[in-house]
């Protein structure tokens, strides 16, 4: 106890905020995850407002030898901001500067705590364009983002954060800043470090700076809708807009537990009736929109599906994407506890995932309302379900495990895009070999030494 209060007043005397009651504590010892109760919490949250600030918790967390947790928004769905040692949370909402937006060289250098929503509406006003787009993005910090190595529905053409990370600058374990990139536009010097702490979850690291790269922005955007009897039909013409070497912005897909469940969320004026939907989304220049949309057409006429629609005006446009956005708050409709998934296969094994996913929890009797990345094989199962119900959370446990196998066996792995945090991180051995476990273990050892920086999670 008197060590944790010298704890707190050298916090307090080095810094400008942080907070130290148990209601305070406890309200930062959680994130977006699904596990059940909190059963730990941390011994304090500090708001850091400059790099300064960070050198110094550092020195002292390691003085004490306390855990580091960095929080964004604290939104990941994999417990990677969940405490498990105590320690100490370090919230970056005080440092949300763009620091600058270049056209010439298409980067943006940002603080951690930026909004990634907000980056994307700053890039736009110079014509430019920061890709990444998790479902969550009015929210979802960039630091979280890039610890994350977060995808979304536009992964399918324009890829993930790692593929807009130019150059971070870190405090390291010794309370050092070091840079572990370059601002330009590629860079094959030296191991690429600036890649390694991108997913790291928080576990190397604190990112207090980070330069991205933009593209130009799309000139048009729009979305094409369409139904499906079967998921089988659906996912034949996945493959099928895929073979005829049309690059969608993203392709997504519903399954009809997902859609039935929205729409008493969200209203949309989906079609509740049919197995199966997929949303894609076309963008590029104006002259090739309608060539796209064409052929895709086409394409999903020859594949049997029904009531295909396009949007019409950015209205239209935004209630269809918020509507599948919704996709995780609307299972609170069915069952208090929202628990969702991030299973990736390769695309060939697609369906045998979606049909698999559906056999296990039907063996389990629990509901799922599956959406999916489906362009990039990417599947979310978000499974609605009563913590309080322990014969169901039960169920819902053993139906995971089996979930992982599935994917397991078609060659898939356990998050294209979530991170594996403390929820997945019992699993990591089914789809990771122990020598490269052994690897990232030595890799971890290295940049944190003390094991500091979020102590045990990933594996
Ligand atoms: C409704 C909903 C929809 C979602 N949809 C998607 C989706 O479509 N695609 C997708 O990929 N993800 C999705 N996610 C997950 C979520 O968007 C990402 O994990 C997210 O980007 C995390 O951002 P955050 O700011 O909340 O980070 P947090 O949850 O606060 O932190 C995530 C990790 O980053 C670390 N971290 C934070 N800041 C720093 C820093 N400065 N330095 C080092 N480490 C740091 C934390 O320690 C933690 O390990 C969704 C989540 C929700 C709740």
């Amino acid at each position: 106890m008197l060590t944790k209060n010298k704890l707190i007043s050298e916090l307090k005397k080095e810094t400008d905020e942080v907070l130290d009651s148990p209601e305070e504590r406890y309200a930062y010892s959680q994130d977006a995850s699904n596990f059940w109760r909190v059963e730990n919490i941390a011994d304090a949250v500090v708001f850091v407002k400059n790099t300064e600030q960070i050198q110094k918790v550092v020195r002292i967390a390691s003085k004490y030898n306390v855990p580091i947790i960095c929080r964004g928004a604290g939104t990941n769905v994999v417990g990677a901001c969940k405490i498990e040692h105590g320690g100490i949370v370090l919230n970056f909402s005080r440092m949300n500067k763009i620091i600058e937006i270049s056209p010439e060289n298409m980067t943006a250098t940002v603080q951690p705590g930026v909004i990634l929503g907000e980056l994307q509406k700053e890039a736009e006003k110079f014509g430019l364009f920061y890709p990444p787009d998790p479902s969550n993005l009015s929210v979802s910090t960039i630091g979280g983002s890039i610890a994350q190595n977060s995808g979304g529905a536009k992964s399918f053409k324009y890829g993930t954060t790692a593929d807009y990370v130019l150059d971070l600058k870190v405090v390291n374990s010794d309370g050092e800043v070091i840079e572990l990139g370059s601002k330009t536009a590629k860079n094959s010097t030296g191991y690429n470090l600036a890649k390694l702490f991108v997913g790291s979850e928080g576990t190397l690291g604190i990112i207090t700076e980070a330069t991205l790269k933009l593209i130009p922005k799309p000139e048009c955007k729009n979305i094409i809708t369409a139904y499906f009897e079967t998921v089988r039909d659906a996912i034949l013409a996945v493959n099928s807009i895929i073979e005829h070497k049309i690059f969608p912005c993203s392709i997504d897909f519903m399954d009809k537990n997902a859609v039935q469940t929205i729409e008493k969320y969200y209203p949309a004026n989906l079609l509740t009736d049919k197995e199966a939907m997929l949303l894609i989304e076309i963008d590029g220049l104006k002259c090739s929109m309608k060539y796209q949309k064409d052929v895709i057409e086409s394409i999903l006429k020859s594949c049997k599906a029904s009531a295909i629609a396009i949007s019409h005006n950015e209205e239209e446009y935004e209630k269809i994407l918020r509507s599948r956005r919704s996709s995780m708050a609307s299972c609170t409709k069915i069952k208090p506890n929202v628990t969702t998934d991030d299973v990736i296969v390769p695309r060939e094994n697609l369906e045998k995932l979606v049909l698999g996913i559906q056999t296990i929890c039907k063996k389990y009797s629990l509901e799922c309302c599956m959406i999916g990345h489906v362009g990039d094989g990417s599947i979310h199962p978000q499974i609605p379900i009563d913590y309080s119900d322990e014969d169901e959370y039960c169920r819902y446990k053993k139906a995971k495990s089996e979930i992982y196998d599935l994917t397991s066996e078609l060659g898939g792995i356990l998050s294209g895009e979530h991170g594996i945090g403390s929820e997945k991180r019992k699993f990591i051995g089914k789809v990771v070999n122990s020598s490269a476990l052994d690897y990232m273990r030595q890799i971890k050892k290295i940049f944190d030494p003390k094991n500091i920086f979020n102590p045990y999670k990933i594996f």
